[in-house]
């Protein structure tokens, strides 16, 4: 059947179920008494509300007989459920024979999403965690560095967990802390884009959603926000206004004021929430233009001191043969201190490019170099510059003691250092005609010469 075809039936059967609304003898289900719901069709999925009454549902069940009749469409009873409640066992069993649908359970699915009426646990996001897995763990990614993965996560893994995140608030357990690495907060990005059914609860968007939450939660208030939820309405009625609580100062007089056209813009609400968490203060330092993605990756770890060392390894008691640093062979703990300042490899490296650009840094823990480099009174191309040299040394300083302990070679510090100066003046033409590029290119140009 065509599909305008296909609505002109379904527009039929929409209407038969609205008159069926308006005989004295059908009760509509307690929830959609005020908005006088009694179905929902989205393409060939239909859902039908009544009171939980056999007169009612005998409505019900001579509609979809005289829908059958008329256009010789039936319903599939093995794709058909019935659900229950409030009713007791006698009655639920009349009410299955006289339907003849089996009983269903919740959660369902329902436009690819669950539909469940509790609050929502672990359990019940499975599908959403396996399918984010089965991206992350795919033949595709494996292949794919550090950089190229934290591409995947937010470019496709987000996309899909913003199309859960638009519609549910997610338990807590599922949502990450914000991570860094410029991957969104689960969690806030969960509270900013919920944030968009509020403001359509408060400025009383035209949804058939709007209305049934006004008349069933509601009632007669008219204001969202002093509103206050009664003890025995849903859990997520209930959420939704513990949560309106942090995005009241977006509004003045009840219209959205983050952006002037007023409509709501989930982005601009995620970022006040983030500018109110702690930022990480070297964090423009390390997602500078000039850092290759694979150098802020090794820094970002570093700065948190989660690289891998044989030191870290003792404290998460994995196995390893020996503590000694590989570098340098000169039985050294190997410590992030030890790796990325003491160590006699790292040492030729960086004296070496401490010549060449005439920066020396101070410190030798990579959260203080960071810091050190932050407080500075330079100007902000020069600290990137700076940054961008002393992280390349860094990455390939994990790169080479990666590289003697599982292929058994030592990387070269000259080839190390000549790489490393071609890496920045690459990087610095990589950033073409804009004002920094030139700025730095004279820099750069002046460390050459
Ligand atoms: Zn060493």
């Amino acid at each position: 059947m065509s599909s305008l075809l296909f609505m002109l039936v379904m527009e039929y059967l929409s209407r038969a179920l609205q008159k069926v609304g308006e005989l004295p003898d059908f009760k509509f289900h307690p929830m959609c008494h005020s908005t006088k719901l009694n179905h929902l069709i989205f393409a060939d999925d239909l859902m039908l509300f009544c009171k939980g009454d056999l007169k009612s549902i005998r409505r019900k069940i001579e509609v979809l007989n005289h829908f059958s009749r008329v256009t010789g469409l039936v319903a599939n009873l093995d794709k058909s459920n019935i659900f229950v409640a409030g009713v007791d066992d006698a009655m639920k069993e009349q009410i299955l024979q006289l339907t003849g649908f089996t009983l269903g359970d919740l959660p369902i699915r329902y436009l690819g999403l669950p539909l469940s009426s509790k609050k929502w646990t672990k359990i019940d996001c499975h599908q959403l965690i396996d399918k984010i897995t089965n991206r992350i763990t795919s033949a595709y990614s494996k292949t794919l560095s550090y950089a190229g993965r934290l591409q995947i996560i937010n470019a496709v893994l987000f996309s899909l967990y913003n199309f859960w995140s638009n519609v549910f608030i997610l338990p807590q357990s599922i949502l990450k802390e914000n991570g860094g690495l410029n991957i969104k907060s689960c969690k806030l990005w969960n509270i900013a884009s919920v944030g968009k059914l509020m403001w359509q609860i408060a400025s009383k968007a035209d949804t058939l959603w709007i209305r049934w939450v006004h008349g069933l939660n509601m009632k007669d208030e008219q204001d969202f926000w002093t509103h206050t939820p009664s003890k025995d309405s849903s859990w997520y009625w209930r959420r939704l206004n513990s949560i309106k609580l942090t995005m009241g100062m977006w509004y003045t007089n009840g219209t959205y004021c983050l952006l002037t056209n007023g409509a709501y813009n989930v982005s601009c609400s995620y970022n006040q929430l983030l500018g109110r968490q702690l930022k990480l203060p070297v964090a423009d330092l390390i997602w500078n233009s000039l850092m290759l993605p694979r150098h802020r990756f090794i820094i970002w770890l570093a700065n948190q001191e989660k690289q891998l060392t044989k030191e870290r390894m003792i404290r998460l008691q994995m196995p390893i043969e020996d503590d000694k640093c590989c570098l340098c062979g000169e039985s050294k703990l190997e410590t992030q201190v030890h790796l990325f300042a003491e160590c006699t490899w790292t040492t030729k490296v960086k004296e070496a490019l401490e010549t060449w650009s005439g920066i020396k840094i101070q410190k030798t823990e990579v959260t203080e170099c960071l810091k050190w480099i932050k407080g500075r009174h330079w100007k902000q191309y020069k600290k990137e510059i700076a940054t961008a040299i002393w992280g390349a040394r860094i990455y390939h300083t994990w790169r080479a003691s990666n590289w003697k302990l599982f292929r058994g070679t030592i990387v070269n510090t000259e080839i190390t250092i000549t790489q490393t100066k071609k890496g920045i003046v690459e990087r610095v033409d990589y950033l073409k005609d804009s004002r920094k590029a030139s700025k730095c290119r004279y820099l750069v140009q002046k460390f050459c010469n």
